[in-house]
């Protein structure tokens, strides 16, 4: 029998792994890297094959690892971990910095950071392995490292279905109490702009199949765009809110 449950308790941490040639650059959110020796000091990744970084990747034969802190926010994770580097320039609401290769990393809300030469490569099916030398290390800042645990469980994220780690029977949809609060106000159009405004809850939710975001809303917006990831209206689901 396998329980699919078992595997939650594998503990790792959260990593974005960015990787750049002249033309393009391109990044991700992993909980994947390693370190696997330490003489030589060589690490591991794990990105799927149809990861737009997976392929910069290919191309350079270097990356760079930024260790999240715990206090990232979820629009750094957001960004890395949910939109796709050929559409959005995922680097440029953030501070970055570039190693001695030129290859980009996230210089904010991340503890530590490593510059790896790819030395080989192995084929898993969906995804493919890096294996590389670290080259350059640097401790960023002080702090508690993101586990994926504390990820899911305080932050209310969800795994994208590209992941490694993905099993679709334990992404079901998050209860609106485990997930951080709409960042934005709910919107009060077609309300009589006089008066007592009547404080009446919102029946309903809607849930972000991508990303996990919730927003509590008797109606969404036609042009709503989800804060974190971005998705559009047609991929978020409505949820019954318990009336109290
Ligand atoms: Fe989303």
């Amino acid at each position: 029998m396998i329980d699919v449950k078992a595997f939650r308790s594998i503990s790792y941490g959260l990593y974005l792994i960015s990787s750049s040639t002249p033309e393009r650059s391109a990044g991700c959110v992993v909980n994947t890297f390693a370190q696997v020796t330490s003489e030589p000091l060589q690490v591991s990744v794990t990105l799927n094959k149809e990861n737009h970084t997976t392929q910069v990747i290919r191309e350079s034969g270097r990356y760079t690892a930024a260790c999240l802190a715990e206090e990232a926010s979820m629009e750094l994770i957001g960004m890395f971990g949910f939109q796709r580097s050929h559409e959005v320039d995922k680097f440029e609401p953030f501070i970055v910095e570039r190693d001695s290769q030129g290859i980009p990393y996230v210089a904010e809300q991340t503890l530590a950071r490593f510059s790896v030469r790819v030395t080989d490569s192995f084929d898993l099916g969906t995804h493919l392995m890096f294996i590389g030398l670290v080259e350059e290390a640097e401790v960023l800042s002080s702090g508690r490292p993101m586990t994926y645990a504390h990820y899911h469980e305080v932050k209310g994220g969800k795994t994208p279905p590209r992941a490694s780690s993905y099993i679709a029977d334990l992404e079901a949809p998050a209860s609106v109490n485990d997930s951080e609060k709409a960042s934005q106000a709910p919107n009060e159009e077609g309300k009589s702009p006089s008066g007592p405004t009547e404080q009446r809850s919102p029946r309903y939710a809607w849930r972000c199949t991508i990303c996990g975001h919730i927003e509590e809303l008797d109606e969404l917006p036609d042009d709503y765009i989800c804060p974190i990831c971005r998705a559009t209206k047609d991929q978020f689901e409505r949820i019954e809110l318990a009336v109290g």
